[in-house]
Order: C-alpha cells, then structure tokens, then sequence
C-alpha cells in the first residue's frame, strides 16, 4: 500500500476505478502520514478526520453508482459515467485562504484563528464537485504575505528536504505538504510567486494559470488584481488535471473570465520540435546563485536535445517589477485587510473604552508584523500627495512589464529561466530582513503584474547540507491563456527526466 504514497493522481485513479483501494482506504492512508509527520513538518493547522472520511464515503458511492449521484449543493453535476470524474476519490488539501464551510479558514492569521467560512470558495466547490476528498487545511504566510512561511500565526512550516530550511511561502503548508507526501496534491495560491516559489524549493511542480482563469470567489483577497489560485502536485500531468477542475467562468467573481471550458491534457503528448524557447537575459543575470545557474543551464541543454530552440529575448522592465509589486500589492492589501476591524469578522481585542480603540487594538493584537508592515506600506502610497508618486507610477510600470512581455512573446512561445535567485535558505536567515526576503520574488512577480500563467517544475538540486541536496525549480512563462502549451512544455522535459520524481527521506 505505501507504494500509493508516491503515485501520480492518474495512478491513483486507477487504483481507485481498479477497486485496488477505496476512497475510505486511502484517505486513512494520508490522514495517518498527516498524524505522524505534521508534528514535525507543521504543514497543517487543521483536520478533521470525520469530515474526511465522510467525503471519502460519499467519493466511494459516487464511484459504485456512476458521477450522477454525487451532489454538491450549487454546483452544476459534470458528466454522467465516473470516467468522466477522475479524481473522484483522491485526497487533496487546502491552503487555509480558500474558504470552507464548517471548517476553520485562518488564513494563518491571528485574526481568523477561530474563523468557520458560512460558505465554500469556488475553487473548493469545484474539487468537491470533481469527488476529491479534503485532507484539511494547510499553513500558509499570514493573509499569504511572505517567502518563506515564517510569517504564519501557527508558526514556520519545515522542508521535508531539510528540515533546518524554510518550504518557501505564501504556500509553503501546501508545498511541504506534498513534497512529504501527507497529501497526493494541495490547493495554492500566488499574487507574487506564492504557488511556484514554494515548489520550486520543494521540487514540486506548481502552476499559476492567466489571471481570471479561476475563480477568487471565497478565496480570501490579499492583492485582488494579482492574486490566482492554482495547483500544487508533484508532476506537470497532475498539475494539468488538477487545474481542469479547478478553473471556469464564476458570476460571482468579477474579474472571473468567461472562457469555453478546456481540457488542459491535451497537448502534453505533444512533440517539442520547433519550440521557441525566449531566455530573457534579465533573468539570468547576478543575483542569481550558481547552483541553480547550473541546474536551469542543464534543463535548457535537455530542451534543446529535445528539439526545442532559444532565443535571447529582452525584458527591460523587469528590474523594477519588484518595486512596482511592493507598491501595487500592498496598496491593495491596505484596501481588502480594513474589512478586519473586530466588528464583523474575526478576532476582537477583549478590552477596549472607545469604539475607535476597539478598532486599533483588534488590528494591532490580531495581525501579526509583517501585515503591518504591508498595511502600513499600502496606506502610504495611497495616500494624498504619494499617491501619484508612487501608486500612479507603479501601475505605469505594470502596463510596460506586460508590454515587454507581449513583444518578447513575438519571438518565441514560451519564457524560461530559474523560479527563485537560490535554494531554499535556512529557517530565520531573510525573516529580519524583508528587503532580502522581497527579493526571493524577483523572478516570479513579473508573471503576476503582466497576469501570465507561470509553472514551476523540478530541474535538478542545488546545495545544501553535504548530506541533503535542496531542490531547484525551472520557470516556464506560458503567452495568456495557454496553460495547455505551458504544461505540454512542462511535461515533455518530465518524460526524459526524473527530477520531478525524487522525493526526500521521508518518503521513503
Ligand atoms: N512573496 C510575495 C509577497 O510576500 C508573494 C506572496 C504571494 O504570492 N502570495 O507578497
């Protein structure tokens, strides 16, 4: 049976269509994994373990009687036959941003920690209504603000690879999660890198799809015009499944794009002659270390043996990506976190005298610092005589990076070059200094101002400990809207390759 521990979600779904293991069996298998190892990992803050396997029973129904017997409320019923719901019966688990109801959504925050969402976030909805069962909620940088998931109320989550090292942020829970494999797959989201940076450094493989692919309905607000949710798993094959459920037009998110639905596998058998890789020299300049210099080097070779060509293509805007994100990101953060005011949601500070000192001690006891930081930052910028300054120059900036991009993409199908500057660093290294720790994104937050798809897949290790190598993550930008070409690229280079199948010591 602990060969199911390491298998792909297709595998898993032939086990399960197979009867070589129920839904019941093999979550029991996961939330066992989940009671041993989370206490050293801290990748989950909450389980449920009845919750679980009442799903899982409802998956094994669904399964003897055909996809029509599974209903979730509010959600249209997709396909008749169960070859029609794959992933019905496979585990997953959430990034603690994604709203469930009746279960706890902190979104790592002191101010959420008792907080039950009345509803579920559409991304939820639609995986529910795909038959997968939900593991729980995974740890994540507090309101999804940070590199490195130390900034989370529950406390820093450890690399399965070493243990010493941080699993990368926002979504560091979900990363840590299935590199240890307490989980087959997790739910992520990234306004500035959040799902790739985290699996870069966990050597997973993470994808943020175009902005407005999926739905942000019930998916706590950080950064609206950035923020995308996305899967985390350990292959590109998986990834592309998993985003099929995942994305689709959603009234109740305005931003949510009205799109005929996709079958995002479609092209992953495609060959790769011809394919014009951009390599933007922007991106592989200093700053970045040499042990993943090496790795994203070696991954390019890969490509071109596979009859791939590349071409030198120029992003002159991107040297200030990280700015314009530190401008526009918290300015939006500023916007969406005042809804936290101890009156409506979430934590109240117990003693107070005036209705204006209720206010500014819920906010100062419920947010941790680094939310302050950033509410603090965005408060600046918008504010009269700065706004111009910088907010009005941020967003100029954001309309040139994605002009940059848009002509870069005249020459070539897809962009390349390494996901984060480094492996992952030791737990408390950057974490007192955030101008170091803002710099960890600078190869994923141009993505998200130009709102890309990005995917981050394992290309090799770097160094480490003598003894525990950390894994390196290559960075394929797709063109808008073509996440089914980025995960045909993505998946190619998995077929003659095997990083994405190494997994750490706890594995095994
Ligand atoms: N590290 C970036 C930040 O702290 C990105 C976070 C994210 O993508 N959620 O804002």
């Amino acid at each position: 049976m602990s060969d199911l521990i390491n298998s792909s979600l297709r595998e898993l779904s032939a086990a399960l269509a197979a009867k070589k293991i129920s839904a019941v069996e093999l979550a029991t298998l996961f939330l066992d994994r989940v009671e041993t190892l989370n206490p050293t990992l801290n990748a989950f803050i909450t389980t449920d373990r009845e919750k679980t396997l009442a799903q899982a029973r409802a998956a094994d129904e669904t399964r003897k009687l055909g996809a029509g017997s599974l209903c979730v409320p509010g959600t249209p019923l997709r396909g008749q036959a169960t070859a029609s719901l794959p992933l019905c019966g496979i585990p997953l688990a959430h990034k603690d941003i994604f709203c469930t109801q009746g279960w706890r959504t902190s979104c790592g925050s002191k101010m959420l920690e008792n907080f039950v969402a009345p509803y579920d976030a559409n991304v939820v909805e639609k995986l529910a209504a795909a038959g997968m069962v939900s593991l729980g909620k995974l740890n994540m940088d507090e309101f999804a603000m940070g590199s490195s998931n130390e900034a989370s109320f529950f406390g820093p989550v450890k690399n399965p690879w070493d243990t010493d090292r941080v699993p990368g942020g926002s979504s560091g829970g979900s990363a840590a999660a299935v590199a240890a494999r307490l989980t087959p797959a997790a739910t992520g989201t990234d306004t500035g890198g959040s799902i790739r940076q985290p699996a870069a450094m966990c050597g997973l493989t993470g994808i943020k799809p175009t902005y407005g692919v999926v739905s942000r309905y019930g998916m706590i607000a950080f950064a609206s015009s950035l923020d995308q949710g996305g899967p985390l798993a350990k292959s590109a094959e998986d990834c592309a499944l998993l985003l099929g459920a995942m994305a689709g037009f959603d009234a109740r998110d305005s931003t949510s794009l009205e799109r005929p639905a996709e079958d995002y596998s479609r092209d992953l058998s495609r060959p790769l002659d011809g394919l014009k890789i951009g390599l933007p020299k922007e991106f592989f300049g200093p700053g970045m270390d040499d042990d993943v210099r090496v790795a994203v080097e070696a991954a390019l070779t890969e490509y071109r043996k596979l009859g791939a060509t590349t071409v030198d293509v120029c992003l002159p805007n991107s040297g200030l990506s990280v700015p314009a994100y530190y401008v526009i990101a918290p300015a939006e953060a500023s916007s969406n976190l005042s809804r936290f005011d101890g009156v409506r949601y979430g934590y109240r500070a117990p003693d107070y005298d005036t209705l204006e000192e209720m206010y500014s001690r819920s906010r100062a006891q419920g947010f941790g610092s680094e939310v302050k930081r950033r509410i603090l930052m965005g408060t600046y910028v918008l504010s009269h005589g700065y706004y111009d300054a910088y907010y009005l120059q941020a967003q100029k900036i954001r309309r040139l990076i994605a002009a940059d991009f848009s002509a870069a993409f005249e020459q070539c199908d897809v962009i390349m070059g390494p996901t984060t500057p480094s492996v992952a660093f030791p737990i408390g290294s950057k974490s007192t200094d955030p101008v170091q720790m803002y710099l960890s994104d600078i190869y994923t937050v141009s993505a998200n101002l130009a709102g890309l798809p990005g995917i981050s897949v394992p290309c090799g290790f770097g160094a480490g400990q003598p003894d525990k190598p950390m894994p390196v993550g290559l960075q394929i930008i797709g063109k808008w809207f073509d996440e089914a070409r980025m995960l045909n690229v993505a998946h190619q280079y998995q077929q003659v390759t095997d990083w994405h199948t190494r997994m750490p010591e706890v594995t095994k």
